[in-house]
Parts: C-alpha cells; structure tokens; sequence
C-alpha cells in the first residue's frame, strides 16, 4: 500500500470508528492535540494496563506513581528545562509562519549535529535555503517548548508554573518520598504513565507529533557499576515490549545515538525508531541518565538524595536507566501495523484492524442473525451476558445485516463475531467467527467459555 494512502487511511478509520477525533474540531481544532473516541480511549486503557500489567505487576522491583501535571518553576529549572528545554526555531519572513530550523536543514540534506543556532543561521544563508513556501528564513532563535501557566491570583515569580515537559521529572522529586515510604533495594524502577506537555513548533502528522501527549516512563535506579548489564537488559525489555502490544517488527529500528546528538544527561541512548508513512522517526528512547537529575535536584532543593546500601553500608548517588514510551506514538505504530486489507474467500474486500486481542476495544461482538425472532435474540442477549461477565469488554451487535456487522467488527479489530441463528436451536451451537481468517466454526453453548479463554489469553 501506497505510504500516503495508509496514513489517510488509518486516520480516515480513527474518525469514523470513534478511535481518535481532532481536539476542538467543533471550533476548526487545535494544532497538535487530539481527542481519544469511544474506542480510542479503550484501546488507549489496555494498552496502559497491558504496560502495568508487563512493567509493574509481574515485577516485585517496581512502584507506580501518579504525580502532579502541574510543576513548579524551581523543580524544572533544577532539571534544566527551564533554561534549556527548547528548540531551534526559524521564521518564513514573508509569511511569518514558523518552522524547526533543524528539520528544515534536515529537509536539505545538511547535518546539523551539533551545531549552534549561529551556525544554522549561516548554514541556511550558505545554501540559500528557503521556507516550504519558497521564501526567505530570518535568524534561527531558540524556542522554550515548556507550556507556562500560574497558580493563584498573584502574578509575582512564585506562581509560576509550568505543565510538565515529560513525566520523568516527576519521578525524580519523588525519589526521597519513596525511599522513606517503600524502602526498597537498588536495582528498583518507578513506572509513571501520564500527560506531558510541549509546545512543539511545528506539531504535525496526525498523532506523532503532538503538544498534549501520554508517555509511558520508568526511571529504574541502579548502582553505576551495574549501568552497561542493566542498560542491555531494558533494551530487551523495551523489544519485548514492542512486540507483544502488536507493532511490526519488522519497521523497528534501533539507532545508537552519538554523543553531540545526545541529551546533555545522557551518557548513552538508544532509539528504537519506527517505520511510519512518513518517514523512519522515534518511538522510544532507552537512555543511560547516569545521577545527573538526582544530583542536580539534590543541589537545587538542598536535600541530600542518596541510597545508603543496607548489606555494604555504601552510600551513593543513584545512577538511572531510563526507558521512555510515548504512548500516543505506540497506538500510532500499533494502528499503522494492525491495517490489513484483504479480499474474502466469497470475493469481498474489505479492511481490518489485526490487534492482539489483549488491547481489541471489544474482544467479542454477539449477534442475533435476525432482529424480529424472539427467541434468537433472547438466547443472543443470554450468551452476551455471559461473555461479558466473562470477559468484560464484549459489545452487543444488530445493526444492519450479518455481513455489515462483520466489516464493521473487522475495522475495530473485533477478533471474534459470535452468531447465534436457527441451526442453534438444533445443534445447541453458535457460529463463531475469526477477525484474520474471515473464517466460521460451530461452537457448542457449553463450551463457549472455555474457548474463548483458550483464544484469547
Ligand atoms: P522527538 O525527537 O521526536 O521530538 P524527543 O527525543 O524529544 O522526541 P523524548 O524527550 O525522548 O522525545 O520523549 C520520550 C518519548 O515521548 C518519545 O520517545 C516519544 O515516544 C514521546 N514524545 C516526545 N515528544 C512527543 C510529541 N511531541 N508527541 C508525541 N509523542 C512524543
């Protein structure tokens, strides 16, 4: 498939099936923020729990947190955002419209490694390079990417506030908070799933580059010596990851970032980018933080931030390995991997969503065959009650004909359609449909249960 054509069409679908639906559209949107659908917010939550679930749950060394959106100014200038969260920004000098100047160079041809926001400014003068409009740029000039705001009625420096760049952050000024309260033992991670804020210069393609966003992080606090095991042991993690919430592996790419293009924090990172009909760009980022945000923060608040080894007596400064998910990008890498289109067996096309079934908005849509026979709608209503208390997220499905319900299912990423018709009353069986293979089996009332356990754990 065309890459220009999948991309529309899986934002054509986000809209019509209720995933996601631009922000504000009633007022002509909002650049760079979306809203999640009826289905888009399911979907969103499984995923979230699939991440719980994965990352905490199954692990005895990791504690959720759920902090505050909103920050002060002295925790964000200790991280170094307020000084230093920004991007090279450059105006079209006719429309004034504004562009990333390193994309823009990027766009060119030019590496911009490294280089200050001077030098692109002669770079762009060197090769004549101008907006996408065609015309001239003017100084590349830094742009703070931190959405501001303040708290209370007082307009001094003490109110001002920020919403949080990225939720690391908020990991971090708890640290002390957990250590007193959860007291655990080095290696142990803090997992936080929550909003970031960025007022990115030029917000675009769909939802990978957004100013609201979701991020999935986890700040897992080592000892240094222990940095280049723990470090290759989140990569496989984040791989494990990858493929179990449904993204192709085969469009994953990891790229080792070199030193001039890494954080100023970082003393490794890896990204693992995408394939996406736009370009190959970053999902993740697996980063080696060292004690860089605990010491500064130390610094800053006056708190001394340590870990005393309970067995050695040592005490030191964690060091820290960051995995960071966003999670609007996987529901974008999972929705790009999951479009299917196919042709049926009885000759129709059609397109479905292929997702794991752990992260399907519905696991299973019941039908009667037909809406006017009592008795088959009864029985229909009696197994979806018990697949729904079975299974929770089970819809109930008679609109249009059977053939109809089944394209529609398809799109959502249904993986199974249960029938109930005439030949139940015979047989004591339902027909049961599969998503991938558009292919039907008779199942008895008895054994529903179980069969679906068996498909869909
Ligand atoms: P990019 O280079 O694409 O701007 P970044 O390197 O600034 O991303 P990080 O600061 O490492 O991104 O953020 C961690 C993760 O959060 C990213 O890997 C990505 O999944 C997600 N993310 C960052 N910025 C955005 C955004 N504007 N919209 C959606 N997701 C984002």
């Amino acid at each position: 498939m065309e890459h220009d054509a999948l991309i529309e069409k899986v934002v054509t679908l986000s809209k019509n099936r209720g995933f996601i639906f631009r922000a504000n559209e009633l007022y002509g949107g909002l650049a760079g923020v979306y809203d999640y659908g009826p289905l888009g917010s399911i979907l969103k939550n499984n995923i979230k729990a699939l991440w719980i679930k994965k990352f905490v749950e199954e692990r005895e060394d990791m504690f959720l947190l759920d902090s505050a959106i909103i920050m002060g100014e002295n925790a964000l200038t200790a991280s170094g955002h307020v000084g230093g969260f920004s991007d090279p920004l450059v105006k079209d000098l006719v429309s004034g419209k504004e562009y990333r100047a390193d994309h823009i160079l990027e766009e060119n041809g030019i590496n911009v490694e490294g280089k200050t926001l001077e030098e692109m400014t002669e770079l762009i003068k060197e090769h004549k390079i101008l907006s996408p409009e065609k015309n001239p740029l003017g100084e590349v000039r830094e742009f703070n990417l931190m959405l501001k705001t303040s708290l209370g009625s007082s307009s001094d420096s003490s109110s001002q506030a920020y919403l949080r760049p990225e939720t690391a952050q908020g990991i971090f000024i708890n640290y002390k908070n957990i250590v007193d309260s959860m007291h655990p033992k080095i290696p142990f991670g803090v997992a936080q799933i929550g909003k970031a804020y960025r007022n990115e210069i030029t917000p675009r393609n769909f939802i990978f580059r957004l100013r609201e966003l979701e991020q999935m992080e986890i700040e897992y606090f080592i000892h240094p010596s222990e940095w280049e095991k723990i470090f290759e042991y989140w990569r496989e993690e984040m791989l494990e990851w990858l493929e179990l919430v449904g993204i192709d592996m085969s469009k994953i790419h990891e790229v080792e970032i070199s030193e001039q293009d890494r954080a100023h924090y970082s003393k490794r990172t890896i990204d693992f980018e995408f394939e996406y009909p736009f370009g190959t760009k970053e999902l993740y980022g697996l980063a080696y933080r060292t004690d860089y945000d605990l010491k500064k923060h130390e610094e800053f608040s006056k708190t001394k931030l340590h870990y005393q080894d309970p067995l050695s007596g040592e005490s030191y400064t964690p060091h820290v390995v960051e995995p960071s998910m966003g999670l609007d990008r996987t529901i974008l890498a999972v929705l790009l991997s999951a479009y299917k289109e196919d042709t049926l067996g009885d000759g129709a096309e059609r397109s479905y969503l292929a997702l794991p079934p752990q992260i399907a908005p519905y696991k299973i849509a019941v039908s009667p065959l037909v809406k006017n026979k009592d008795h088959i709608v009864e029985k229909a209503r009696e197994v979806f009650g018990l697949l729904k208390s079975e299974f929770g997220n089970v819809t109930w499905d008679d609109n249009g004909n059977v053939g109809k319900r089944y394209r529609r299912q398809d799109e959502i990423g249904t993986p199974f359609c249960v029938v109930v018709d005439y030949d139940s009353f015979e047989d004591n069986k339902i027909s049961v449909r599969d998503r991938n293979t558009g292919e039907q089996e008779r199942v008895s009332f008895d054994d529903l249960v179980s069969y679906f356990k068996e498909k869909l754990a």
